[in-house]
């Protein structure tokens, strides 16, 4: 008999791969064959793991601390979790509110998988990170984008949420500092979302895996201290991926309500058991340790920003956002949309992407990819030389079209 091609399951049809580790996977084989590629795709930091974590997951291999842990994670990591939560917010949970996952993107996948289902909605204010809707999606939920206007710099209008709601409103994710604008939910907004979770029920998912890089002497507003009522029905989201440059460690946590936390950890028994056993012991020196390397990072990403900031809002037609958190600028380029180069159309942001990539070897994230078509997102997490080196070829390239 003729070999047969397996079909696949509907769920893994109603989604693409992350649009942000498919640029960063173009834009490297590119530079593999050869290309003169100025990377601003992916968000990682592009420093090393600071030493004492590395040393940590080398002690941890030599004494053979190789084998099963629990599945939420090592009872010390999940109390240095407790104890850094509560040194750096005075929030006092038990550690068996924590889950730790493999990476934070993980946390968040086992938390749709917990908490939603056929017939529910979750509100995601969009510009969004690419994998909240696929993660709702494949929970059997629907996303629900709320939109987030520039103007306002990209914090939520309550006013609006309302057109939203529905009786399926089963939660919202909030992120901030945010993945891709860099902005930051004032307090106001946080009460106002807040007051609704309350009155209707709602989990509220805290994704704060930006938390420590925040621009600025403003205390960054947090839902839990706006409204600490919300405690019962809040999970947050954090890791030590972005905090302690420790993208490929592979190491997140969630934090909430004990229910909840149970649940994940019954969906992560029967997935992937426990993360690595090494990554938590290195998790753990940088918890447990001296936190003044996210500081460090802070402060270098600092006049990056102003760099890249001052050169986008230069460019004729370009608008942006000044990020008050977070690695990323979402600049607006519909002003260049409509225009060619060699007779291809530009028509919105993926056609941008692609061009910036083709023409100009830049490699960027198209808006698209978060639910907003008119901007595109780069990273600030590179040098300064790279970042001159963009912009000029940017200028060029926007100057280009015609
Ligand atoms: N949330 C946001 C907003 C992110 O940008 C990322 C980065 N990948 C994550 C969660 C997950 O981080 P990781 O899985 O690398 O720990
Ligand atoms: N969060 C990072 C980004 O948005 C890493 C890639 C990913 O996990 O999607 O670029």
């Amino acid at each position: 008999m003729d070999s047969q091609v397996i079909s696949l399951a509907e769920r893994v049809r109603q989604i693409k791969p992350s649009p942000t580790l498919a640029v960063d996977a173009k834009a490297k084989a590119m530079k593999a064959a050869g290309a003169d590629i100025l990377n601003f795709s992916v968000g990682e930091p592009d420093f090393d793991t600071p030493s004492h974590v590395c040393d940590a997951a080398k002690e941890a291999i030599d004494s053979r601390f190789t084998r099963y842990t629990p599945v939420p994670g090592i009872l010390e990591l999940r109390k240095a979790i407790v104890d850094r939560f509560a040194a750096d917010h005075g929030w006092q949970y038990e550690p068996e509110q924590v889950q730790v996952s493999c990476g934070g993107k993980h946390g968040l996948y086992n938390m749709c998988q917990a908490l939603f289902g056929p017939g529910d909605e979750v509100l995601v204010p969009a510009p969004y990170w690419v994998s909240y809707p696929p993660m709702i999606q494949l929970a059997g939920a629907t996303p629900v984008a709320v939109p987030l206007a520039e103007e306002s710099n990209f914090d939520l209008d309550p006013a609006i949420l309302d057109r939203y709601v529905s009786d399926r409103t089963r939660g919202i994710i909030i992120n901030s500092p945010s993945n891709p604008t860099g902005s930051v939910f004032s307090g106001a907004t946080l009460a106002a979302i807040g007051k609704l979770a309350l009155e209707r029920g709602w989990v509220v998912i805290s994704d704060d895996i930006y938390d420590t890089i925040v621009y600025g002497d403003e205390p960054l507003p947090h839902i839990l201290d706006v409204d600490p009522r919300l405690k019962d029905q809040t999970v947050i989201l954090n890791g030590v991926s972005k905090s302690f440059a420790m993208t490929g460690w592979r190491i997140g946590y969630s934090v909430g309500p004990k229910h909840i936390i149970g649940a994940m950890n019954k969906i992560q028994s029967q997935s992937t058991s426990n993360p690595s056993s090494i990554a938590q012991k290195a998790a753990l020196a940088a918890v447990r340790g001296p936190q003044d390397f996210p500081v460090m990072m802070k402060e270098a990403f600092l006049p990056r920003r102003d760099r890249i900031v001052e050169a986008l809002t230069a460019i004729a037609g370009v608008s942006c956002v000044v990020p008050k958190g977070a690695f990323y600028v979402f600049p607006n380029f519909a002003a260049y949309y409509g225009k060619s180069f060699k007779g291809k159309v530009i028509d919105g942001s993926v056609a941008m992407a692609d061009y910036l990539l083709e023409e100009a070897q830049l490699a960027t994230v198209p808006g698209a990819a978060f639910g907003a078509d008119a901007f595109v997102r780069f990273s600030f997490a590179t040098s300064m030389e790279i970042i001159e080196a963009g912009m000029r070829r940017l200028r060029e390239a926007l100057a280009g079209l015609s």
